[in-house]
Parts: C-alpha cells; sequence; structure tokens
C-alpha cells in the first residue's frame, strides 16, 4: 500500500538530502515543501509585492500558478512556467521567506497544496500512480501529515548544522566560512521559531540525530523507522 513518510528538521539538518535519498531507495516521491515557501516569496517579489502588505502577499500566493516535480532523483519547481529551482536558493530569498511562511493565510494555502499531493500518492489507482510519498518541511509531522505512517524529526547539533550549511552555500566548513553562516542560520531558526517548534517531538514522531551521521548513515537510519 502506498505509504506516507513525514520528516521535519531545521536548516541544516539534512533533510532534503536525506528525504531525497530515502524516496529514492523506497521508489516513492518526493514533496519539498521549504521549496514550496520559497516559490511563494520568489512569486511575490517577482510580482512587486510587498512583503509587509499580509492581504496582499496571501493573495499572490491564492492565485500562483506553482507546480512541483516529484522525482527525488530530479526535483523540479515551476511557476507560470519558468523554473525556479535555482532562483529559489539565493541568499534574498532565504532572508525573506520567514516573511511568506508566517503569514498564517499563506501556510493555509500550502498546507492544501501540499495535503493534495499527500492525497493523491496515497490513492493506489490514482492518477499519478500511487507510490506513496516522502513530504519534508517543518509541519509536516505535526501539522500536513500528522496521519503519515513514519514520522521523523531530524536533528543536529548547531555546530554540525552550521558546518553543513557553511559547505551547501560557501563550499567550505572552516571557520570564516561558518562564522558567515552563522548569522543567517541563527537568524532563520528565530524568524522560523512561530512555525516550527524542533525542541521535542510530537507524539509518535521518531527523533533521528544526524549529528554524527555522515548522509548515507542517516538515510540508513530514517530506513529503519520505515521497515518497523
Ligand atoms: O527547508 P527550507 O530551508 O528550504 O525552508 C525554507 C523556509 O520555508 C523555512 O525557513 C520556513 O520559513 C519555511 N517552511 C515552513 N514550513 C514548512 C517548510 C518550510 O514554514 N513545512
Amino acid at each position: 500500500a502506498p505509504l506516507t513518510v513525514a520528516i521535519d528538521g531545521p536548516s541544516g539538518s539534512g533533510k532534503s538530502s536525506v528525504a531525497k535519498g530515502v524516496a529514492r531507495r523506497v521508489g516513492l516521491a518526493y514533496l519539498d515543501t521549504g521549496a514550496m515557501y520559497r516559490a511563494a516569496t520568489w512569486w511575490c517579489l517577482h510580482r512587486g509585492v510587498e512583503l509587509s502588505d499580509g492581504a496582499a502577499v496571501a493573495h499572490a500566493v491564492r492565485v500562483m500558478p506553482l507546480v512541483m516535480g516529484l522525482d527525488p532523483a530530479a526535483p523540479t519547481v515551476h511557476v507560470e512556467g519558468v523554473d525556479v529551482g535555482e532562483q529559489i536558493r539565493t541568499t534574498q530569498i532565504s532572508t525573506a521567506v520567514s516573511a511568506v511562511a508566517t503569514n498564517l493565510d499563506v501556510r493555509a494555502e500550502l498546507r492544501r497544496l501540499q495535503r493534495a499531493v499527500v492525497d493523491a500518492e496515497r490513492e493506489p489507482l490514482g492518477f499519478s500512480g500511487g507510490r506513496g510519498v516522502v513530504a519534508e518541511g517543518r509541519d509536516i509531522t505535526t501539522v500536513v501529515a500528522p496521519d503519515a505512517e513514519v514520522r521523523v524529526l531530524l536533528t543536529a547539533s548547531e555546530e554540525a548544522r552550521l558546518a553543513r550549511r557553511s559547505l551547501d552555500v560557501h563550499g567550505t566548513a572552516d571557520a570564516a566560512a561558518v562564522a558567515a553562516t552563522r548569522d543567517q542560520v541563527l537568524r532563520r531558526d528565530r524568524d522560523d521559531s512561530t512555525v516550527s517548534q524542533f525542541q521535542v517531538a510530537a507524539d509518535g514522531v521518531v527523533t533521528v540525530d544526524s549529528s554524527d551521521l555522515d548522509l548515507e548513515q542517516t538515510i540508513d537510519a530514517v530506513l529503519v523507522v520505515v521497515e518497523q
């Protein structure tokens, strides 16, 4: 039967790479919900919407023509037919995304879209093939798919998270690069603190600490939970 795997975690926990790896190994679709909040932010900026105008932001997101590609080997994000996969990873978007993600109307709209993907993938005879899905983000285990068969909170020490983000963004984890990453990561943690809660796992959610694991080891640790 189609399986739903929900993975939450903070930035730098490695959740995107882990979620993609798990999806590939099990043969599931992959949904990056952070990319949806990033795409929403890109779309607002692209349309000249003032991010401080909550009603305008909510309206823009409701009419956003967003298409998520769910192949874990090559996930894609298109808005109005434009491949925005690279543009949504810029520092400009990373800095602005929390302002959009804390808008409750935006969250309601994106959750609706996320839930539609989960439901479509749960349908064994569905149009999309009913493979099941790995969905990752901040509120998947708690709000979007609390009914998922597998729910994992991926954590990592602050040190490990900073080193990973630094490698992602600067290509190195030397002291200067880590210091440059530090402000951005800690500020986004703070900005996101109303939408996500990582200190304690919700009931029934399994915590996997990736601080001392490499990517393959973390994927294996999540697969152990999947097989339980
Ligand atoms: O995971 P990623 O860093 O790409 O997420 C970008 C932003 O999207 C987060 O900082 C957070 O503000 C928002 N987000 C969210 N809920 C999710 C996924 C991401 O609020 N389920």
